[in-house]
C-alpha cells in the first residue's frame, strides 16, 4: 500500500519501519488525512503475518512532529460553533468524536496485538509524543524535545497522555507534568521513564530495531491483570499523601483561571480508578468540555493560531522580496543594546555593536558572554556554539563598520538630540539599501526620522526588557516608513525567532500604553486605601503574573515619574493625576526608586531572604478593612483598565489587527493568557457584557472606565472585534 505521508519497508526480519514524511512542509502535522494514515497503517501492519512488529519515525531531520495541524484545529472549532446555536446536541456530539479520534486510533495501536517502537528524532510534541506514549517502547535522539504541550494553549491531552504519563511514573511528578506542559530534553524523559533509550541521532532506527528483536512485549503494562500504578491506587496511604495536596498546588499555580488545568486533574484522578479504555473515555468527556469553554477557544486562537501566524510574518508586505540579511548594526551597547545584539549573534547575524567609548562597546559585548557562559555552565549550548555567537559580535566605536550592514537599530539615551546626532552618523556611511530602526520607548517615530535623508526607510523596533527573555517585538510604523523597511524589519524579527506587532506611531505606542493603565489602577488603589498586599493578590488572582507595585519596582519608579513629566509637559498638568504624581514623587524622594535601589513598593533584603512589601506603604494611605473591598471588583479593575486601553489603541486606528493586540498584551505584560489577550478578553464576555461591566467601574471610580463610542457602537450592533476588524481583511498596511 502506498501513503501520501508515510513509507512503510519492511526488513528481512520482518520488522515494518514506517517513516513520517509529509510532502511540501517542513515539519510534520496531524491533519485529518495524516491521521487517517497512521490508523491504515496499524490495520495493515496488525493484519500482515510477513511483519513482527513496527519502528515508526519521521523523515523530517531534527523533528519528529510539531503537533496538530493549524487548519485542523480551526476548522473543529468553526465547525462546532457554526453549528452550537443550531443544533446542540449534534454539535457536542461531532466535537466529542473529533476529539477522541486521535485518542482511539492510538489505543489501536496499543492494542492491535503487533510491537511498535517509537523512535523520536528530534522535537515530538502533543500528539506526537501521544503516539510515543502508547508505542509499546520509546527511544530517542540525544538531541530530541518533547512534551505535552497544551495546557499552555488552554486544552488538554487528548490522547491517552493525561493517562499513559501518570501509569508510568509517580502521580506528582505526571501531575506537574501535566499541569505545566514543560519541554522535556531526552534525558529528562528518561529519568522520568517515559522513555526507555537515548542514542546518537545516527543510531536511532537501527537501535529500535535491534530492541525489536530483543524482543517488545505487545502488550502495555496496564492491560496485564497484575498492573499495579507506580503511586500505588489512588485510595490508599500513598494517595492519602498526594491528593490533598493537589487541590491546593493547583489554585496556586492557576488562580483557578485554567478550566484545562483543572480537567487534567480530575482526568488523573478519576482515570486512575478506572481500566485503560473506560479511563481514555473520561479523558474524552473532559477533554470535550473544555473544549467548549471560552478560555480554550481563546487561548488556541491567540497562542496557537495567531502567535505562529504573525511569527511567520501576517503583517509582512507580500511584494517585497525576500530579505538576505547578513550583518546589522548596534548604536548603543547599554542595557538594550547590549541585549539586542546578543539575540541578533543567536539568530546568525555578524552584529557590529558601537558605543562612544570602546570600554562602554566592550562591555555591551560582555554582556553576551555572560549569558553564553550562564547557558554553557546549564548545558542548554554547547561551548563552540558560544563561542562561534560571540565571534559575530564586533565591539566597536568605528562607524565606518556599518557600510555593509543591512539594518542598523539605534539603542542610545531617550533623547531626541543625542538620537538625531547618531542617526545623523549612521546615514553617512550605510548603504542606500539599508534599513534604519530606532528602539525607542516613548519618542514618535515620524518625528525622529526627520534626522533620517530617506524616512521611507526609518522604521520604529521596540524590544521589551529582558531582550534575551521576552518574545515581544514592537514594529512601529512613521507616516513615511516604506514597505521595504516594514519587510526587513519583519524579517529581522523572524531570524531572531520573536514575535512582532506592528503599530502605527502614537505615544506609547500599544504595549507600554496598556502597562501604564494597569499601574495607574494600582496607585489609585493605593490611595483608595486598599491594603498594598491585597492590590498585588487581586492582580495575580485575575492572572497577571506579576503584580502592579512589584512590575513598577522593576520598571524603577523614578522612570515613571519621568513619564509622567514628560506627560504633563507635552499634554498639560491635567493629564496626570496629582495624587499619582505625589506618590511617585514621595518614593523617588525618600530614594524608593525600585529593585535596582534595593528599595521601592516593595523592600529588597540580601537573598536568601525574599522582598517583602513595604511596610511604610500602608502608612501613607490611611487604609480601608479588607472586609469591606469587593476582591472580585479589584480583579476587575485591573483587567479591565488594560482592555479598555486596548480597544481605545483600536479605536485610533494605532492597532488595527485584533490578534496583535491580543499576542501583543500577552507577550508584551503577561495580560492574562486565559483569557486570549486584552480584545479576546472583551470579546470572550461579549462586547455588551463588557460595556456594561466598564459603566458599572464607571460610576463607582470615575470617567476612566467610561466606555469609548466604538465601544458602545459595537454593542448596539452585537459585534466582536474579530468581526468588525476582521483579522483576514487587514492589509500589510492598513491604517
Ligand atoms: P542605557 O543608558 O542603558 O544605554 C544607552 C547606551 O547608549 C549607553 O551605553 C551610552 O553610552 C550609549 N550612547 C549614548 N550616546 C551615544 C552616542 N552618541 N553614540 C553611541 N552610543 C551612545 O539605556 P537603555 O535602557 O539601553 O535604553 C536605550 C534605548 O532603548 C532608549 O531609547 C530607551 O528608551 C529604549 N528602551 C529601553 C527599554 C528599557 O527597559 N530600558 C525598553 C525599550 C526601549
Amino acid at each position: 500500500m502506498t501513503y501520501e505521508n508515510f513509507t512503510v519497508e519492511t526488513d528481512a526480519d520482518g520488522i515494518a519501519l514506517v517513516t513520517w514524511d509529509m510532502p511540501g512542509r517542513s515539519m510534520n502535522v496531524f491533519t485529518d488525512e495524516a491521521t487517517g494514515e497512521i490508523d491504515a497503517i496499524i490495520d495493515q501492519i496488525a493484519a500482515d503475518d510477513a511483519v513482527k512488529g513496527a519502528v515508526i519515525t519521521s523523515g523530517k531531520k531534527g523533528s519528529f512532529t510539531g503537533g496538530a495541524d493549524l487548519k485542523s484545529v480551526s476548522a473543529m472549532f468553526e465547525d462546532f460553533y457554526a453549528e452550537v446555536g443550531r443544533n446542540n446536541d449534534a454539535a457536542i456530539a461531532t466535537l466529542f468524536e473529533r476529539a477522541g479520534r486521535m485518542s482511539w486510533i492510538w489505543r489501536k495501536l496499543e492494542t492491535c496485538g503487533k510491537p511498535f517502537v517509537a523512535a523520536i528524532n528530534g522535537t515530538c510534541m502533543g500528539g506526537g509524543f501521544e503516539l510515543a506514549l502508547a508505542s509499546h517502547a520509546r527511544i530517542a535522539a540525544r538531541s530530541a524535545k518533547m512534551g505535552l504541550p497544551e495546557v499552555k494553549v488552554g486544552i488538554l491531552p487528548g490522547a491517552g497522555g493525561t493517562q499513559r504519563v501518570p501509569r508510568m511514573m509517580d502521580t506528582q511528578g505526571a501531575l506537574q507534568m501535566l499541569m505545566k506542559g514543560s519541554t522535556l530534553s531526552a534525558d529528562d524523559a528518561l529519568k522520568m521513564g517515559l522513555i526507555d533509550a537515548v542514542v546518537e541521532e545516527g543510531e536511532l532506527v537501527s537501535a529500535a530495531k535491534e530492541m525489536l528483536k530483543k524482543g517488545v512485549s505487545p502488550v502495555k503494562p496496564w492491560d496485564e491483570d497484575r498492573f499495579k500504578l507506580p503511586s500505588g491506587p489512588v485510595y490508599s496511604p500513598a494517595g492519602a499523601k498526594v491528593w490533598p495536596a493537589v487541590a491546593s498546588l493547583y489554585r496556586k499555580e492557576t488562580s483557578d483561571n485554567y478550566p484545562s488545568a483543572k480537567a487534567i486533574v480530575k482526568c488523573v484522578y478519576e482515570g486512575l480508578l478506572l481500566p485503560m479504555d473506560t479511563a481514555l473515555k473520561v479523558e474524552q468527556r473532559y477533554f470535550t468540555e473544555v473544549l467548549r469553554t471560552t478560555e480554550a477557544r481563546m487561548m488556541i486562537r491567540s497562542l496557537f493560531v495567531s502567535s505562529q501566524a504573525l511569527a511567520k510574518g501576517a503583517r509582512r508586505p507580500k511584494d517585497v522580496p525576500a530579505t538576505d540579511l547578513k550583518k546589522i548594526g548596534v548604536i548603543g551597547a547599554g542595557f538594550m543594546g547590549a541585549g539586542i545584539a546578543y539575540v541578533a549573534a543567536m539568530g546568525g547575524l555578524e552584529v557590529v555593536l558601537i558605543d562612544q567609548e570602546q570600554a562602554a562597546a566592550d562591555k555591551g559585548k560582555g554582556h553576551s558572554q555572560k549569558l553564553v557562559e550562564g547557558a554553557v555552565s546549564k548545558g542548554r549550548m554547547k561551548q563552540e556554539k558560544g563561542e562561534q555567537l560571540l565571534s559575530r559580535i564586533t565591539a566597536t566605536t568605528d562607524y565606518g563598520q556599518l557600510a555593509d550592514a543591512g539594518l542598523v537599530i539605534e539603542a542610545v539615551f531617550e533623547d531626541r538630540d543625542v538620537k538625531a546626532e547618531v542617526t545623523k552618523k549612521v546615514a553617512e556611511v550605510l548603504s542606500k539599501d539599508a534599513i534604519y530602526a530606532s528602539n525607542t520607548s516613548t519618542i514618535p517615530i515620524t518625528s525622529l526620522a526627520t534626522a533620517f535623508p530617506d524616512q521611507d526607510r526609518f522604521i520604529g523596533i521596540h524590544f521589551f526588557s529582558p531582550v534575551d527573555r521576552m518574545q515581544l517585538t514592537e514594529v512601529i510604523l512613521g507616516e513615511k516608513t516604506g514597505d521595504k523597511a516594514l519587510a526587513v524589519a519583519l524579517d529581522f524579527i523572524r531570524v531572531i525567532k520573536k514575535t512582532p506587532i506592528v503599530v502605527n506611531d502614537s505615544r506609547g505606542f500599544f504595549a507600554n500604553r496598556c502597562v501604564l493603565r494597569y499601574m495607574n489602577e494600582a496607585y489609585d488603589m493605593l490611595v483608595e486605601g486598599v491594603p498594598p498586599a491585597m492590590i498585588e493578590n487581586a492582580a495575580k488572582f485575575a492572572g497577571m503574573p506579576v503584580g502592579p507595585l512589584a512590575l513598577n519596582d522593576e520598571t524603577a519608579v523614578d522612570l515613571s515619574q519621568k513619564i509622567m513629566k514628560a506627560t504633563m509637559r507635552d499634554m498639560g498638568e491635567d493629564a496626570v493625576d496629582p495624587r499619582h504624581f505625589q506618590l511617585v514623587e514621595t518614593m523617588v524622594g525618600g530614594g524608593r526608586l525600585g529593585r535596582k535601589a534595593g528599595k521601592g513598593f516593595y523592600d529588597y533584603p540580601e537573598k536568601p531572604a525574599k522582598k517583602k512589601l513595604w511596610p511604610g506603604l500602608k502608612e501613607m494611605f490611611e487604609q480601608k478593612d479588607p472586609e469591606t473591598i469587593d476582591f472580585e471588583e479589584l480583579k476587575q479593575r485591573f483587567l479591565v483598565t488594560m482592555a479598555l486601553e486596548a480597544a481605545r489603541t483600536m479605536a485610533e486606528g494605532v492597532v488595527v489587527d485584533p490578534r496583535e493586540a491580543d499576542i501583543g498584551s500577552i507577550f508584551g505584560f503577561g495580560f492574562a493568557p486565559y483569557t486570549g489577550g486584552t480584545i479576546s478578553y472583551i470579546d470572550g464576555m461579549g462586547v455588551k457584557a463588557f460595556v456594561a461591566l466598564c459603566e458599572k467601574l464607571e460610576a463607582r471610580f470615575g470617567e476612566r472606565f467610561a466606555p469609548i463610542p466604538l465601544l458602545k457602537e459595537m454593542a448596539d450592533k452585537g459585534e466582536t472585534f474579530y468581526q468588525r476588524f476582521d483579522p483576514a481583511g487587514v492589509s500589510a498596511r492598513a491604517a
